[in-house]
């Protein structure tokens, strides 16, 4: 199998804050991977904006290093590095001031998609909205991309997303959760819309209930001051699981099409009910022999800010009812994995009797890392001695089953900066999905406040916090098991 690219339009792709981490680490490289794909054409160009004072030819040096250091070794190529770095330019600009907007004008082209990476501090997303169109550097037709955090509240993501339609349309403004680009997501889909298999079953009828798993074994690293003001549930809840969420249990969209899909996943965040607060717990990872707690990582010996949640959503409507929706997120984990896993119900009558044991089927879906699914079926252990009943799993782990193929597979970020180009908004928030996840989120968070909750310890290289174990408990059910 040969993988199909297809080229997108000539392109200009200014990266605001094209000298930070996110662009180093994530957007350069990836844009870097499409040129070697054949997907940039030869005449596009990508403009680094940032306040320091560097020429383009050290803006080049800069995103040299960046490939070397962040991309896979064999995508390396010395040639082909050169001539993508030719696309490129850079030009020094203030977000707030007057500098470099003359010149960022003067570079850009007539004709082609004009398109605006805001990869810079959300407090500046205004900003650069308003001198790009004081300017007239952005047109009708340009787009903007903007990185999460999309606010920390419900009043600040209002405000942020009124700063930017005084100057853009909805349809202009494209909101990345980077989930939203990784292949399993968007195989999630497919799996539920293009079997007929999965779609009679997918109901509080037959499912149980579904777990959603997304757990890290790093701690706050260096971002230890940033994350303390935002917590697990600003984080990963509010975003990244609540997409899982709403692909999962939303209705089939009428076309796989920006609005049908993103009309669906609005009602089902609508669709939630708030949470028990007996269904909820915080946690904070603890320190050991070897490593430093969550506060000292953090820089804050009293921090109350969570580093792990767990909780159960519930989402009032004809499919759902009554079918809990178990989230959890957390660092210092015992294992980095993403998984989402459809718990099926019993078979109503065991034929085999009491002494077959339960056997549940389980649908899994493995986001990260080892993409893959793997459907648990129950069938009878091999060999003489009666009817005993065993859980296998038929596994299709991508890797195996793509050959080849499954390293082509773009990155997150790669797939999203061509669908932005594309003018596709699919896999894209929409302002009043952002603002309806927070309007959820957001009576959690004050409740915590108003009671000067405290975390929960867990032991670093744990499944989380003691109590995260029993609210399953209490429910007659178990967490899956948290490994790569
Ligand atoms: P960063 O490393 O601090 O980089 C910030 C960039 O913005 C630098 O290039 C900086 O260059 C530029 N900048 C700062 N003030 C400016 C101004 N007034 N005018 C023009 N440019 C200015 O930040 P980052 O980690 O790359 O994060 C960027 C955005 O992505 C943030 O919204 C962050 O929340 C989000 N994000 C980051 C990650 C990640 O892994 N890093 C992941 C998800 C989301 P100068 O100082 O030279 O101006």
């Amino acid at each position: 199998m040969v993988s199909r690219v297809i080229p997108v339009d000539d392109f200009d792709l200014v990266i605001f804050g094209g000298t930070g981490d996110l662009a180093r680490r994530k957007i350069l490289p990836g844009l870097y991977r499409r040129y070697c794909s054949g997907q940039m054409p030869d005449q596009a160009r990508i403009i680094g904006a940032a306040r320091g004072d560097h020429d383009a030819d050290e803006f080049r040096s800069m995103v040299r290093d960046a490939i070397k250091e962040f991309s896979k070794k064999n995508d390396c190529d010395d040639d082909k590095i050169e001539a993508f770095l030719k696309q490129l330019d850079f030009v020094s600009i203030d977000a707030r001031g007057d500098k470099g907007w003359p010149e960022l004008k003067g570079l850009m082209r007539d004709g082609v998609v004009k398109a605006f990476y805001f990869s810079v501090a959300p407090s500046l997303f205004g900003d650069i909205a308003e001198r790009l169109h004081l300017n007239e550097i952005a047109d009708a037709q340009s787009r903007i991309v903007v990185e999460k955090p999309f606010g920390r509240d419900l009043e600040s993501a209002k405000a942020l997303n009124k700063d930017l339609a005084k100057h853009f349309e909805e349809t202009q403004i494209y909101r990345i959760d980077h989930y939203l680009g990784k292949e399993t997501v968007q195989n999630l889909m497919a799996i539920r819309f293009g079997n007929i298999l999965f779609e009679p079953l997918w109901n509080s009828q037959y499912v149980d209930h579904i777990q959603i798993t997304v757990a890290e074994t790093v701690g706050v690293g260096g971002r230890g001051e940033y994350y303390d003001k935002s917590g697990a549930m600003r984080d990963m809840v509010q975003n990244h699981l609540m997409q899982l969420l709403c692909l999962i249990a939303m209705e089939p969209p009428a076309r796989f099409e920006p609005d049908s899909v993103r009309d669906e996943k609005l009602k089902v965040i609508r669709a939630l009910e708030p949470v028990d607060p007996h269904h909820i717990v915080r946690g904070q990872y603890a320190a050991t022999e070897s490593e430093a707690d969550y506060r000292t990582d953090a820089g804050d010996p009293r921090s109350r800010t969570e580093s792990y949640v767990a909780l159960r959503a519930m989402i009032s409507n004809w499919r759902w009812a009554g079918t809990p929706f178990y989230l959890r997120t957390g660092k210092k984990l015992k294992a980095r994995t993403s998984e989402i896993a459809v718990v099926f119900k019993d078979a109503p009558h065991s034929i085999f009797g009491p002494d077959a044991g339960r056997h549940r089927n389980i649908l899994s879906i493995r986001v990260q890392p080892n993409e893959g699914i793997t459907m648990q079926v129950t069938i009878k252990e091999p060999g003489p001695g009666g009817m005993r009943l065993i859980d296998v799993p038929l596994d299709m782990t991508f890797a195996e089953a793509l050959g080849e193929e499954a390293e082509d597979i773009p990155d997150a970020y790669e797939r999203l900066i061509m669908d932005v180009i594309r003018g596709n908004q699919t896999l894209f928030m929409r302002g009043d999905e952002v603002e309806a996840a927070w309007a959820w989120t957001d009576p959690i968070i004050q409740g915590w406040e108003l009671r000067n909750d405290v975390p929960k310890p867990y032991d670093v290289g744990s499944s989380g916090p003691e109590d995260a174990l029993m609210m399953m408990h209490r429910d007659g059910r178990r967490w899956r098991e948290i490994k790569e």
